[in-house]
């Protein structure tokens, strides 16, 4: 059986946003679905151990901010690589709210959409959450970021706890030419020849010439948490 058949299945990628009492939180999830339009309903695959889960699970709703193609590695990173638990996932963030008081990222979001949760199906670590569309708007025109686009173009990499993630990713890369380092937070991969311009690092930038006070573009890890690989 050859796993990477998995990786030839299509995604986008969004951050789910829910609320419990007055808390807000959010996170990146690349499973959500349209699953039937009469009435239009959606689905989400959101692992069990993530705080979004807990907050969904309790409040009854979810909220889907579709991001766009300018989206940050940075935001991507606020989202997808820290938990509630620890940091406030909205600091510094713009964002509204839905019809129900759900929390949408306003900046590089094309739409957002709300769902009133109807079923929730156990899928061992992860839960799937299905729900009815209450709320929902067409923010602004442009291109969705796609997970392969995330990967490809963005350098992302793929949280533990996310349902495709692989351990292999770091093998998937191309020969290095120059050495590339990895987050051992993360997983993000420092490469040399595309630097890290998001933050004023131009390619061709060996990782030992990075400034000392340069952190992960991703999670926000200090130089020493990388590894040569
Ligand atoms: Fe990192």
């Amino acid at each position: 059986m050859d796993t990477k058949a998995l990786h030839t299945i299509s995604y986008g990628l969004y951050v789910i946003t829910a609320k419990k009492g007055e808390q807000l939180n959010g996170q990146i999830a690349n499973t959500v679905f349209q699953i039937t339009s009469e009435p239009p309903t959606l689905a989400v695959s959101l692992n069990k151990q993530n705080l979004t889960h807990e907050f969904i699970r309790d409040g009854g709703s979810f909220a889907v901010s579709v991001l766009s193609k300018e989206a940050s590695l940075s935001l991507i990173g606020q989202f997808g690589f820290k938990s509630g638990r620890e940091v406030d996932k909205f600091a510094g963030v713009n964002y509204k709210l839905t019809a129900g008081g759900l929390p949408y990222l306003s900046d590089h979001t094309l739409a957002y959409l709300e769902a009133q949760v109807k079923q929730i199906v156990d899928a061992g670590s992860h839960s799937i959450f299905i729900g009815t569309l209450t709320d929902a708007a067409v923010l602004l025109q442009g291109e969705p970021m796609t997970y392969a686009y995330y990967h490809q173009v963005k350098r992302g990499t793929t949280p533990k706890t996310a349902p495709t993630f692989t351990a292999a990713r770091a093998e998937d890369q191309p020969a290095p030419t120059a050495p590339k380092y990895q987050c051992s937070i993360c997983n993000y991969i420092y490469d040399p020849a595309q630097g890290d311009p998001e933050h004023g690092i131009a390619p061709v930038t060996s990782f030992a010439d990075l400034p000392d006070d340069w952190t992960c573009p991703i999670c926000g890890a200090g130089k020493d948490a990388f590894e040569k690989i």
